[in-house]
This record gives structure tokens, sequence and C-alpha cells, in this order.
């Protein structure tokens, strides 16, 4: 059995030297000021352990991986109503892209991309103000990793709400197609918040277990039932990385789920939720390292959806 604590020094040691670390998100100018020299790993294994290295209690803006628990909590509203008015494949397109929702009438591919998880919000809406569904979200995130100090950083949300253009555009050509019931200023400032979380990766990790144990909170209880586990971690392995799933599925062969402030949650059903972070971003928008690191890990530890557990594992 491979030693994870010495894994994820050699790895955050192997980080720290690299000198390609890509370019930090700059289209929301608070992200544009975080330092690219930062990387950070967490691992919660299903066995109760919570393995840290490098910044691992860094808190980082983790924008669209608030995606999955926004997801987690419309399908708890709606169920699988859910997938008349957002669908299920790879977009093959930009995270922020427009071009597929004219030809599909304002259906957004996925609820990774933007336009999916914006119909997302106006679900999570559900007749109420924004305050009520940004308050709903970060009550699941503080139950998901037991821990109250989880916040939003409002000059992350003020910064995109000044500069979010796209996704105003976006909103308003759903809304056309009738896919938004509730004002786009109010989709889009329930959106920008839940993209404004700050995590660490320490609280991450803790955040993704409920994926790894098949909807089963590890304090007791359920968060969903194991066949929604299954499929949200479906959806991230298809489309959690844009058009560079394909390449992640290749690379690292887990889910995850990336955000441009530089994190990734990925879910080793049954063994891990892994959380990385490095600011800087590849040309998809995914972070650099952190796809690095969990390539590195990936290989190491034998880890994959794709082949059978280890004896031992
Ligand atoms: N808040 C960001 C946006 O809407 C989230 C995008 C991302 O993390 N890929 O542009």
């Amino acid at each position: 059995m491979v030693d994870l604590a010495a894994l994820i020094a050699d790895i955050a040691v192997a980080m720290a030297a690299q000198e390609e670390r890509g370019q930090v998100a700059s289209y929301i100018p608070e992200l544009a000021k975080i330092d690219p020299a930062h990387f950070g790993i967490a691992i919660a294994t299903a066995d109760g352990r919570l393995l840290a290295g490098g910044d691992a209690d860094t808190a980082f803006s983790i924008q669209s991986i608030s995606k999955v628990f926004a997801l987690t909590l419309a399908l708890g509203k709606v169920g699988d109503q859910l997938w008349d008015r957002v669908g299920r494949e790879p977009s093959g397109n930009a995270f922020n892209s427009i071009v597929q929702l004219e030809q599909e009438h304002g259906i957004p591919r996925n609820p990774f991309i933007n336009a999916g998880a914006i119909v997302v919000s106006d679900v999570n809406l559900g007749g109420h103000q924004p305050r009520v569904a940004i308050g709903e979200m970060l009550r699941f995130v503080r139950y998901l990793t037991g821990d109250d100090s989880i916040a939003i950083n409002e000059d992350v949300a003020a910064s995109e709400t000044g500069t979010g253009f796209r996704n105003m555009a976006l909103a308003n050509y759903m809304r056309a197609f009738g896919n938004l019931r509730h004002p786009v200023d109010l989709v889009l400032g329930t959106y920008f918040h839940q993209c404004a979380i700050e995590m660490s990766c320490r609280q991450l990790a803790l955040a993704g277990r409920y994926l790894m144990l098949d909807g089963r909170h590890p304090d007791g209880g359920r968060v969903v039932s194991p066949g929604r586990a299954r499929r949200i971690n479906a959806l991230m392995l298809t489309c959690g990385h844009y058009d560079a799933s394909g390449d992640f599925a290749f690379r690292v062969g887990i889910p995850g789920k990336s955000g441009v402030g530089g994190g990734i949650l990925a879910i080793v059903p049954g063994r891990a939720s892994i959380a990385v972070w490095s600011p800087g971003l590849n040309d998809n928008g995914n972070s650099q390292l952190g796809t690095q690191a969990l390539e590195l890990l990936a290989r190491r530890t034998g880890w994959s959806v794709f082949s059978p557990p280890e004896e031992g594992d």
C-alpha cells in the first residue's frame, strides 16, 4: 500500500519546483491578484484520515467547483425534472461559450458549463431572494465539511458582478428561450456569490466525501442516494473540465471538477476525496499544476475508475 503522507510530501516538493505554472485568471480582477506560487493538496480517505501538504490551509475561490454542490441541491429540489432544462453531454467548448445555445434552443449541454450552472442557480432560487439561496448553499457546504467558518468573499462576488458580461449574455439568452424563470440579475447574483465561496484544500476535500461514500455523510445520515452520487461523479468525469474533460479522464482517470480559482475536486469512489489548488491555469481554464499533481497521484497510487482496486488498497 502506498504511503500517502510521503507521496503528498513528494508531490508538494515536485510542484514547488515547477516553473511553468500557467496564467492566473484575469477576467475576474480580484482573482488576478492571487500569487501563482501557491500549491496545496489535501486527501480525505474513506477510512477517515485527512492528509495535507503545501498550502492546504489557504482559502481560495472555489469558483466552478461550486457547480457540484449547486447541482446536488438542485437535484434535491426538482429531481430528474432538472434534465428537461439542462443536458448531460460534454460540450466540447469553453466553459463560458454561447455557441451551442442557439442551435439547442437555450438548453445548455450540462450543469458544469456556465450556462448550465446558471439554470441550476435559477432552480435553486425557487421563488426566493438570492440571499436565501446563497444562505442555503453556505449551510450545505458547512454541513458537508462540519466547518462553520466557510464564507463568501464579497470582493470576488462584486468583482465578477462588475465584469461578468459573458455570463449576463448567457443568462439573457436563455431567458429569451424561457429557460430562466427568475429575473436575470437575481439568478446571476446567486451564481456569482456561490462561485465566490472560499475554501481551503482541506475543507474542499472534506466537502467532497459524500461523493466517495456513495452519497453518505461520514458523520452519519445521507446527503444523496447512491445512484445520485454515482451520476454526479459520472458528470464530473465527462464534463468537469470543459473541453479538456476527455484529456483529464485520459491522464488522471477519476471524476474531477475544476474552477478558475485554480482548484480541482477529484473523487476516487470508495477511496478518496482529493482537493488540489494552484492558481495558474492552462489554456482550457483548468489548474496547470493541479492537473499535473492529480496525474502524478493517480499514477503512484494506481487510483482510477477504470481499473479494479489493488489488494490492500
Ligand atoms: N465564476 C466563473 C465564471 O462564471 C466560474 C468559471 C469557472 O470557474 N470556470 O466565469
